[in-house]
C-alpha cells in the first residue's frame, strides 16, 4: 500500500516535472510574456478595449470610444466620428441637395 502510494507519488511529481519543462521549453522559443501590441490608430482598427461604449464612424468605418469621438446630432441620433475631418465630409455628403 505504502509502495503504491510512493510511486503514485512519484508519478504525479515526474508529470509535474515534464509539464514544467516543457512549460519552459514553450515559454523559451515563444519569448517571455505574449504581449499584444495594438493594431495601431489607422483606420480599421478593431474597437478599443478599454471601457466605455464604442460606435463606428459613418465616414472611414471605425470605432471611436463615445467618450472621445467628435458628435454631431442628427434627427436625434447622436452620429460619433473618429475626426473633425470625417464629421465635415459627413456633413458636407449629407447638405448635397
Ligand atoms: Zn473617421
Amino acid at each position: 500500500m505504502i509502495d503504491l502510494l510512493s510511486s503514485i507519488l512519484d508519478a504525479i511529481v515526474a508529470v509535474t516535472l515534464i509539464w514544467a519543462i516543457l512549460r519552459a521549453v514553450r515559454n523559451f522559443f515563444r519569448g517571455p510574456a505574449q504581449t499584444f501590441v495594438g493594431a495601431g490608430k489607422g483606420r480599421g482598427a478593431a474597437p478599443p478595449a478599454a471601457g466605455g461604449e464604442t460606435a463606428r464612424d459613418p465616414v472611414c468605418g471605425m470605432f471611436v470610444s463615445t467618450e472621445l469621438s467628435h458628435r454631431l446630432v442628427e434627427d436625434g441620433k447622436t452620429l460619433h466620428f473618429c475626426s473633425e475631418e470625417c464629421r465635415e465630409s459627413y456633413q458636407k455628403s449629407a447638405v448635397k441637395a
